[in-house]
């Protein structure tokens, strides 16, 4: 089978700075692939890259087959990829919906609407006409998964939608992804937390600085190799 999405022998950075040295993965059609790893591991970077916001030096990034090397991002995103980035980057000003409905300017066609979106997220359904400024950060995360979902995705790339949240909501936010993978999405999600990645996942990657440290699927990975490949000492 070929995979929706591969990464292969990658290197890449920031002007002089490397931060990704021969990362190379897959990730299968229909797969929730999790990317675990400490901060400044390279998970953001790696997902930066595949949606050509940075550049690569060695390497390939193919989405179902087809070198994306001389793709901008928003042939990218034409194509069928779409990233919630870190740090979510809604237009402040702009109401929820609003926010929303950028997202399906691409014109891809498929099953994501707003409709749809909040029936994901009900709560988003009180707050379609407010500023997105004024939500809270879940809220906040759960308009930038909608955006990215209207642009209707083969393959949604998720950075650390954890990030700065209490677990209750992140549990809340998990709770939608089985959704999404049922509505035929691919999934790749980049998570600190790694009980969390472990429970979602049908395969997980750990990083450790730059470059793949562990692979495989939850149930073959032990506590103490995940340990050991997420810090990089022996547990
Ligand atoms: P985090 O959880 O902190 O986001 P991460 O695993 O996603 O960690 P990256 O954000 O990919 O890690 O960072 C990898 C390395 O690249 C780090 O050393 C970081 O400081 C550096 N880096 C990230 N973004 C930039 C940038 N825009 N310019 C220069 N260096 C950067």
């Amino acid at each position: 089978m070929m995979a929706a999405l591969s990464v292969e022998s990658v290197d890449a950075g920031y002007g002089d700075f490397q931060a990704l040295f021969g990362v190379s993965l897959d990730v299968e059609e229909g797969w929730t692939v999790a990317i675990i790893g400490a901060n400044g591991a390279g998970k953001s970077t790696l997902l930066r890259a595949v949606m050509g916001q940075v550049q690569i030096g060695r390497g390939t990034i193919r989405y179902r087959g087809d070198d994306l090397g001389p793709l901008a991002t928003h042939a990218r995103v034409a194509r069928g990829l779409a990233l919630v980035p870190e740090g979510r980057r809604l237009f402040p000003s702009l109401s929820v919906s609003e926010n929303l409905r950028i997202g399906a300017h691409v014109g891809r066609e498929g099953q994501w609407t707003i409709e749809r979106v909040v029936e994901l997220f009900p709560l988003l359904a009180r707050l379609l006409s407010r500023p997105a400024d004024v939500l809270s950060g879940g809220e906040k995360q759960a308009v930038a998964i909608g955006r990215a979902l209207m642009s209707n995705p083969d393959v949604l790339l998720l950075d650390e939608v954890s990030l700065g949240l209490a677990p209750i909501v992140v549990r809340d936010l998990y709770a939608a992804i089985p959704g999404i993978k049922a509505a035929g999405t691919t999934v790749v999600i980049v998570e600190q937390d790694v009980t969390l990645a472990l429970e979602i996942a049908d395969h997980v990657y750990c990083m450790l600085e730059g470059r793949v440290s562990l692979s495989g699927t939850p149930a073959t990975l032990s506590h103490a190799a995940v340990t050991d490949a997420y810090f990089g000492v022996p547990a």
